[in-house]
């Protein structure tokens, strides 16, 4: 008789996972499960859900080698029933366990869910903190509590503090904490980025490859050619790739953004962090290992460390304290839906196109991209919050609501009032223009700021600042923009509202 069944999710990816932690082989089971509800509650991009179904399954093998017993369920098992809450209920009949062991769920709606669980399969079900993190829940709201605003720069000092990574005593080394002021450069044109790591399917991810064309064909993005790193081993190779050939150039371009340069110098391990292949303090170990040797100099390391340590920390730790309102905050009332151009790419903006191709085809874009071309037009824009939340949600190989809400209702729309960020990431295209090479290709003209050939984020970026005014005027941190708009004269301004009318009614 099987003792425990330990209910592991596909973002439970880890081996020192803490629902495994105290498995014994000989009385235990594992249960692992591709079920429909999960790949359709938004209809995940194809390559995303084939990553994490052949991440799973070769995890699985990965545990039966170890000598545990898994029991896998296909998605195209017949008697699935297409659901993780049905799954567990069919296990606990076929296996007749005395208990449930679970790591407690990263996305609100299945935190929720797992406490029902063990009403629906009549045994107790022990529901364990997930503790891959460096910050736990409790930890993160004694530092919010503490806090008169929740700002990511003072949680990462304190992060900082607290783990050693690039301290001197307490004191950052350097003397600084933060070296952002150093990581804004385009990319200039004698520099070529490294190619990425990439990897051939074996017969695991073949078979998933058939199995995602034929079930979620209707899905959004590219399937194939697909290269992605899916084993421990392979991600690992791809943090190698990342510490030797990026890290040391990766604060001085991590702004940048360039037509022919999807990947430039990041290190595309979101969606083996985020699953569990890798774990983020090895990753942080790594970094400042390099740091500590020489081989990278303190603005790429300190850059890096940043990203994790503090962002990726702060987000799930602002997730968890602020759910379930945060889903449906709506600081500007935006209601338009989201542009069709979001899932076609057919549109003659240069830089949205390329963002949403390199979205469609490699489930990938940069934090840059993500911010200041997608996310930013969609807050200019004024498109519903739950609706670009979705897409980014959607899209993305890396995309979890515990990291990706914050990250898209918080940062990038400010649809939370500013309590992520103290001010909105609105950009008119002269920022693009400055950290890309996506303008000398565009249909419009980014140095035109009105009529049909402007570069529409001029027009629209004033539109928003406009339409906003109550809610943003007395903003510190937007003083000059106001200031400028103040001196505009009564006809420019008309020009602007009827130039972003029309181009809106348009798209
Ligand atoms: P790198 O640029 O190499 O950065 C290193 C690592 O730092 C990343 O792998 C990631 O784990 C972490 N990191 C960096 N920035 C952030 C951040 N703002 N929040 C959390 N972690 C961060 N990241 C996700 O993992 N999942 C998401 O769903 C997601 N959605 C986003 C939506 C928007 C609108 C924005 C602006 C950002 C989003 N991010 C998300 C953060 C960031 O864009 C990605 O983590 C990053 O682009 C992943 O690529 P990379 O691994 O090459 O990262
Ligand atoms: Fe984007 Fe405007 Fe530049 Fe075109 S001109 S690529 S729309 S910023």
């Amino acid at each position: 008789m099987v003792q425990t069944l330990r209910f592991l999710l596909g973002d439970q990816l880890s081996l020192n996972i803490s629902s495994l932690k105290d498995i014994d082989p000989a009385k235990d089971i594992v249960l692992m499960a591709e079920v429909r509800s999960e790949t359709t509650y938004v209809k995940h991009h194809k390559k995303k859900i084939a990553f994490l179904f052949s991440a799973m399954r070769h995890h699985a093998e990965v545990l039966k080698k170890r000598g545990i017993k898994v029991d896998y369920i296909n998605l195209d098992n017949p008697d699935n029933s297409q659901s993780l809450r049905g799954e567990l209920v069919r296990a606990v009949k076929r296996h007749k366990p005395q208990q449930i062991v679970v790591t407690e769920a990263g996305e609100w709606r299945l935190h929720e869910d797992m406490q029902e669980w063990g009403k629906d399969c009549g045994k107790p079900v022990g529901i364990r903190t997930d503790d891959r993190f460096f910050c736990s829940k409790s930890r993160f709201d004694d530092w919010a509590d503490s806090q008169k605003q929740l700002r990511m720069e003072f949680f990462y000092r304190q992060m900082r503090r607290q783990t050693g990574y690039l301290m001197e005593g307490d004191q950052p080394a350097g003397g600084r904490w933060n070296y952002d002021h150093d990581n804004r450069n385009a990319l200039p044109e004698s520099v070529t980025p490294p190619e990425i790591r990439e990897f051939t399917p074996d017969s695991i991810t073949q078979d998933v490859l058939k199995l995602v064309g034929k079930h979620c064909h209707d899905h959004f993005g590219t399937l194939e050619p697909f290269r992605l790193a899916v084993t421990r081993s392979q991600a690992l190779a791809v943090l190698r790739h990342f510490l030797k050939e990026c890290l040391p150039h990766f604060g001085d371009y991590q702004d940048a953004m360039a037509e022919d340069e999807r990947f430039l110098y990041h290190s595309l391990i979101s969606m083996h962090l985020n699953c569990g292949l890798l774990d983020p303090a090895e990753v942080c170990d790594r970094v400042a290992e390099e740091y500590m040797a020489g081989r990278v100099a303190l603005n790429n390391a300190e850059g890096f460390i940043r990203q994790i340590l503090g962002w990726r920390e702060y987000v799930r730790g602002i997730y968890f304290r602020e759910m379930p309102g945060y889903a449906e905050r709506n600081y500007f009332s935006a209601k338009r839906k989201l542009p069709g151009f979001y899932w076609t790419a057919k549109t003659d903006m240069n830089c949205l196109r390329n963002a949403i191709e390199q979205t469609r085809d490699d489930a990938y874009a940069h934090h840059i991209q993500r911010l200041m071309v997608t996310g930013n037009f969609a807050m200019l824009a004024g498109v519903l919050p739950e609706a670009i939340c979705e897409w980014y949600l959607i899209v993305y190989a890396d995309a979890y609501e515990w990291v990706e809400l914050p990250n898209t209702l918080g940062m990038s729309q400010f649809a939370d009032g500013g309590l992520l960020g103290s001010k909105p990431y609105a950009a008119s295209g002269n920022y693009i223009n400055k950290m890309s090479d996506y303008c000398q290709n565009c249909r419009y003209k980014v140095m035109v700021k009105n009529g049909p050939d402007a570069c529409p984020f001029n027009y629209l970026y004033w539109d928003f600042l406009l339409r906003n005014s109550d809610k943003l005027r007395q903003n510190a941190r937007l003083k000059f923009p106001y200031k400028s708009l103040e001196k505009m004269s009564p006809d420019k301004i008309a020009r602007i509202r009827s130039d972003s009318k029309r181009f809106l009614e348009s798209i």
